[in-house]
């Protein structure tokens, strides 16, 4: 027989628990819902204390202005709140809190107590509940301000306990959640002592305001030795403020770390940001690099919906497009004002930045050299070049497509180990770069994607690479790509067996081959998806490896033959990742340049 259904309506107390679920995740959910309460209470001064990773105590003091004495009985109650009344409040919200369930949920999952002395009243008042669940209220001492402790969090919810991970790893989480806030308020005096150490003291910055962003505590909290170098951003438009500072472009990385981003004050994620971030410098860092930045976009409230994630840690925008085209165009202004303006101060011999940072008109290889091509290649345009003073004259109409291709070459040589020189009857001369050149004709042979164009080769032994777990997801997901274009592969375990590649990336080193093509990638999982969207960039990252490289020798019909392949070439004048490959001169202009005029 069947048994019977019973529909149970659930104890207060388990929805309760339920709910807690979504908004209290781990420890460090409780620090973050702690600190906007103190930050809504407009502290000058915030403490937090941490011990054992969060999971038995985290204490969270401020100097805020206390709860009213009338409020305290009730603020461990669902959905009460002193921010919001109406759903109009909540259009225009501008404080962190506004749903009334922080503190409610807090209980539910811990045991909690709070002492708070409102501004205009005498005495401090304390709140807890027992273990039998009874509530206390009574008077307490405390000069100002709000303490609210919690102590064992989940304890009465063991499964959920369970599911912490090490006192490091959830003490890192709240570190992930403090930084920002740390970065955003250099008005408020933090301090964060873990297990009874002062781990961060970090004074208010005289006259700074709340939701920017000072360079004296950027260095403190990034600890990195770019941000003396970081550029500052600015954009005011469209109901949308923008302010922070973003990575010189020759600080790029393959990761994206320190990336912070906050919306109304609020810590976000937001991939499109980031993306319209490198998009802003697309033309000074290799496609698929990456850059650090701080962003505050600062929105009107009814342009963006702060109510979409239990965490808030995403928001919806009215109009995304609009916010990221405005966040590329400041980030690329930042990045031209740095540039000309460093121009201009070589002009008058003034150097404040360090040679070797320099963008200046010829200086290919500004940037730190770190032995990968990719990032070899930094990126010049057409553009770029042109807001040189230096080349106004020649180098613009060098990068003219028009001009008739010279046919007959005089001499080829090669110098440096990296360019090829041309001479050409028709009085023209060329310096070819070996590797940009190389790069370009492997890139459009990729593109045009017919795995018969390139020669395949069978490994006698199929080379090993072991990887990652999440790399061989993205080697399956990419599966159909990859032979496409004549990679064939076994998988094991943790292991790819290559078994046939195309001739051109024979000695190429596979495993950094592989992992530049996933770095390109947000989320490899869903590599397959961006496939579209990556093509050209994985392609580019491709040709980079199975090409000539520079400073390597090459024989006479070496040079020929990338002269000729380069100029089947659909853009022969740049590589892949727009730096150019080639450099003409006409006799005439090399005349002029030395004043002879005969
Ligand atoms: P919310 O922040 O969404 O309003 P909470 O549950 O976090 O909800 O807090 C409930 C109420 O308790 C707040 O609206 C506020 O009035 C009061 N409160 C909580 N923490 C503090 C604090 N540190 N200082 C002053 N008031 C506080
Ligand atoms: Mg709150």
């Amino acid at each position: 027989m069947q048994e019977r259904i019973v529909l149970n309506k659930l104890p207060q107390e388990l929805v309760n628990q339920i709910a807690a679920g979504e908004v209290i995740e781990r420890p460090a959910s409780v620090v973050k819902e702690l600190i906007d309460n103190s930050i809504d209470a407009n502290a000058k001064k915030v403490q937090i204390k941490i011990v054992n990773g969060g999971m038995d105590l985290i204490e969270v003091s401020d100097d805020g202005i206390g709860i009213p004495k009338e409020n305290i009985g009730n603020v461990f109650d669902a959905h009460t709140t002193s921010k919001i009344s109406s759903l109009e409040d909540l259009n225009n919200l501008l404080t962190m809190g506004f749903r009334g369930e922080a503190l409610s949920t807090i209980v539910a999952v811990s045991k909690v107590k709070l002492i708070s002395k409102y501004m205009q009243e005498e005495i401090a008042n304390e709140i807890f509940f027992k273990d039998s669940g009874e509530k206390i209220l009574r008077s307490a001492a405390r000069e100002g301000g709000t303490v609210v402790t919690v102590e064992n969090i989940f304890g009465n919810i063991p499964a959920r306990r369970k599911f912490l991970k090490s006192a490091l790893t959830e003490y890192k989480k709240i570190l992930e959640i403090l930084i920002p806030y740390f970065l955003v308020y250099p008005n408020i005096h933090f301090t964060l002592i873990k297990d009874s150490k002062i781990v961060y003291d970090l004074p208010a910055i005289q006259n700074s305001k709340p939701n920017s962003v000072e360079k004296e505590r950027l260095n403190t909290l990034l600890k990195e030795e770019y941000v003396s170098r970081m550029l500052k951003v600015f954009f005011d438009g469209g109901g949308t403020r923008i302010s922070g500072f973003v990575a010189h472009p020759s600080d790029h990385q393959k990761k994206a770390s320190n990336q912070y981003i906050f919306v109304n004050r609020r810590p976000i994620k937001d991939m499109g940001i980031s993306r319209a971030v490198y998009q802003g410098m697309s033309r000074y860092i290799p496609h698929g690099e990456k850059v650090s930045f701080v962003l505050l976009l600062d929105i009107k409230p009814d342009l963006v919906d702060v109510n979409v994630h239990p965490r808030k840690e995403e928001v919806r925008f009215l109009n995304p497009f609009r916010v990221y085209s405005a966040v590329e165009e400041s980030v690329r202004k930042a990045v031209e004002n740095a540039t000309s303006y460093r121009i201009e101060n070589r002009d008058f011999g003034v150097s404040t930045i360090p040679q070797s940072k320099v963008y200046a008109p010829r200086d290919i290889s500004f940037g730190k050299s770190r032995g990968s091509s990719v990032q070899e290649s930094l990126l010049f345009s057409k553009e770029a070049l042109s807001q040189s003073s230096y080349e106004s004259n020649t180098q613009i109409q060098n990068f003219s497509t028009q001009d008739v291709t010279p046919s007959s070459i005089r001499n080829i040589f090669q110098i440096f180990n990296k360019y090829i020189v041309i001479e050409f009857d028709e009085e023209v001369l060329w310096i070819v770069d070996q590797h940009a050149a190389a790069e370009r004709i492997t890139f459009e042979k990729l593109k045009k994607n017919q795995k018969v164009n390139l020669e395949l080769q069978k490994l006698l032994v199929p080379f090993e690479i072991e990887m990652s777990e999440i790399e061989i997801i993205g080697m399956e997901e990419l599966r159909e790509f990859f032979t496409k274009i004549g990679f064939e592969y076994e998988i094991q375990d943790n292991k790819v067996y290559i078994s046939s590649a195309p001739v051109e990336f024979i000695k190429t080193d596979f495993k950094r081959f592989f992992e530049e093509i996933f770095s390109l990638s947000d989320d490899i999982r869903n590599i397959s998806k961006e496939i579209l969207r990556l093509e050209e960039d994985i392609y580019a990252t491709m040709a980079c490896h199975g090409s000539v490289r520079s400073g390597q020798l090459l024989r006479r019909e070496e040079m020929i033959d990338i002269y000729k392949k380069l100029i089947d070439c659909e853009n022969p004048y740049s590589c892949p990742h727009g730096r150019p490959a080639v450099w003409k001169m006409k006799l005439s202009e090399i005349d002029m340049n030395f004043e002879r005029t005969y």
